[in-house]
């Protein structure tokens, strides 16, 4: 009977430690399943984030990261090389039709380039409109690759804005020096943005040259260089009046920026204004330029010279949002009517149909700015945009007056511009009137206004003074007479 307890007890006892085993068991391997689930899944988001570190999410190709391993896999193997592709125009493009539409191309790019690629190349997405090949071979193969990429880019395809043809500036640089490696995509990007400026004459691939980087380390310095002048307002306005074609009196002066640099000298505008622009000082530039023109022309005003001052607008200027309202700010605080400050915009810019520009536009329009479109005759404008903007002056390029006297062809522009000008009720100004000879024919067109070297180079705000005045020195320029603004009534109660 003991015996037969003993038993059940123990058997009772042995069950219950089974199932407790068994328990446990099941807890440890519920456990080890869990964890090999969660490595599992970890391994699978390591890898994922891995392929997202080296790839591009918009186009499935290379990032910059996965480029440079690339690059790292093709050095051990043997000559390679880069070509980096430079889409023409894509911050404009972006800005003009917005993210979806610029994610579009890009997709379209991507897919073509990736189409040129050789056996052993891959592709990457660096930036915007910034793409790279890495190609396994030597200088001509890589040239080969850049042709064929670029008759690919050109495949005109129909796109929910239009017909596209793509272009593109293609660097290309090959593997050389070891001390060099690592540098391979930035110097193919130099070469790049060489093609991009025609420097190398006709074609837009170019092949990197160790002086492209001297190159830009100068030009770095020169941008310092910019940079401290304007901070340290150095740079400074000349003037250069505008006369009525007729009497040949003074009616306007255009300030133009000049750079006296301490070891270059002189510098033009055409150089460091397109430099300031890229390295985004033009707005403070900018801003300085109608800031003093204010003040010039407020002391014009206090000596009894009602003189329309003149500022040239660059094309970054008029991106400016609050381009207009800085004007309007130092019109009232020189006390000086909006009519009386002409905004020159270059007929090329004038053409680019930005939002920010057409609203830019439209604020001068609405504050009463007198609008001049500069280098007329250049820059391909239709009729119907040029009667849509809020413009009264055109201003014939420099190029077809300097030919006036010697090319039947210009004579015509010229006068076909002075004809368009009064179908659409714009005055008209010829500048860089040098000669006597151009003078007269520019009067017999009708041309309202005249502008250049035969009356005035540009000069200084108390030269412009002394000018009007008659009391120039005798090594001074010559005294001209001066006479109201032609575009408005002047009455006193303008003054
Ligand atoms: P622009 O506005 O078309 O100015 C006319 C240019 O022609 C000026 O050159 C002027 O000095 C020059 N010029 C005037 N009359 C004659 C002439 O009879 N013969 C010749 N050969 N040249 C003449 P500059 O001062 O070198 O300016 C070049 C361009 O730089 C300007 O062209 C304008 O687009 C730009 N610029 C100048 N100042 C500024 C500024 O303050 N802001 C901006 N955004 N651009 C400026
Ligand atoms: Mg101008
Ligand atoms: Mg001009």
């Amino acid at each position: 009977m003991k015996v037969a307890a003993f038993d059940e007890v123990s058997l009772g006892l042995i069950g219950v430690s089974l199932m407790a085993a068994l328990v446990a068991l099941l807890l440890m391997m519920r456990e080890r399943w869990k964890s090999a689930r969660i490595s599992h899944q970890l391994q699978v988001v390591s890898s994922e984030k891995r392929a997202l570190e080296r790839g591009d999410a918009l186009t499935g190709l290379l990032n910059r990261k996965g480029l440079d391993m690339a690059l790292d896999v093709m050095a051990s193997a043997g000559p390679h090389g880069v070509v980096v592709v430079l889409l023409d125009h894509y911050r404009r493009l972006r800005q003009a039709f917005g993210q979806e539409f610029s994610d579009f191309v890009i997709k379209l790019a991507a897919q073509r380039l990736g189409s040129c690629l050789p056996p052993g190349a891959t592709a990457a997405h660096l930036e915007g409109g910034e793409f790279a090949l890495a190609i396994p071979g030597g200088k001509s193969d890589l040239l080969e690759v850049a042709e064929l990429a670029f008759q690919q880019l050109a495949l005109p395809v129909q796109s929910a804005k239009g017909q596209l043809i793509l272009a593109a500036s293609m660097g290309v640089a090959t593997a050389g020096l070891p001390e060099d490696r690592g540098r391979l995509i930035e110097f193919a990007s130099l070469a790049a943005e060489r093609a991009g400026t025609g420097l190398n004459g006709e074609g837009k691939i170019c092949v990197y040259d160790p002086a492209f980087a001297e190159e830009a380390r100068a030009q770095a310095f020169f941008l310092n260089d910019l940079r401290e002048a304007i901070e340290n307002k150095q740079l400074r306005l000349l003037f250069q009046p505008k006369v009525d074609a007729q009497s040949l009196q003074i009616t306007a002066a255009e300030a133009l920026l000049r750079w006296q640099h301490p070891v270059r000298g002189n510098v033009a505008p055409g150089v460091f204004v397109p430099m300031a622009e890229a390295a985004g000082l033009m707005g403070v530039l900018g801003r300085w330029v109608i800031e003093e023109s204010c003040r010039v022309a407020a002391n014009w005003r206090a000596m009894g010279l009602r003189m329309r001052v003149a500022v040239n607008i660059s094309a970054l200027q008029m991106q400016e949002e609050d381009l207009v309202d800085h004007i309007a700010q130092c019109l009232g605080r020189y006390g000086l009517q909006p009519n009386r400050f002409t905004c020159e915009i270059t007929e090329s810019v004038a053409m680019q149909h930005t939002a920010t520009a057409t609203a830019t536009f439209e604020r001068m329009r609405s504050l009463g700015l007198h609008v001049s479109i500069d280098d007329f005759g250049t820059g391909y404008s239709s009729l119907a945009a040029l009667r849509r903007l809020p413009a009264s002056e055109l201003k014939v390029d420099r190029a077809f007056i300097a030919d006036l006297e010697h090319s039947e062809d210009a004579r015509s522009i010229a006068a076909s511009i002075v004809s368009l000008g009064k179908a659409l009720n714009l005055k008209v100004v010829a500048e860089g009137v040098e000669t006597q000879g151009q003078c007269e024919l520019l009067m017999m067109m009708g041309c309202d206004e005249l502008q250049g070297f035969l009356f005035s180079k540009p000069i200084s705000a108390d030269e412009m003074t002394g000018m009007i005045k008659g009391t120039s020195q005798d090594d001074g320029p010559e005294s001209l007479p001066f006479s109201e603004s032609l575009f408005m009534n002047t009455t006193l109660s303008n003054l």
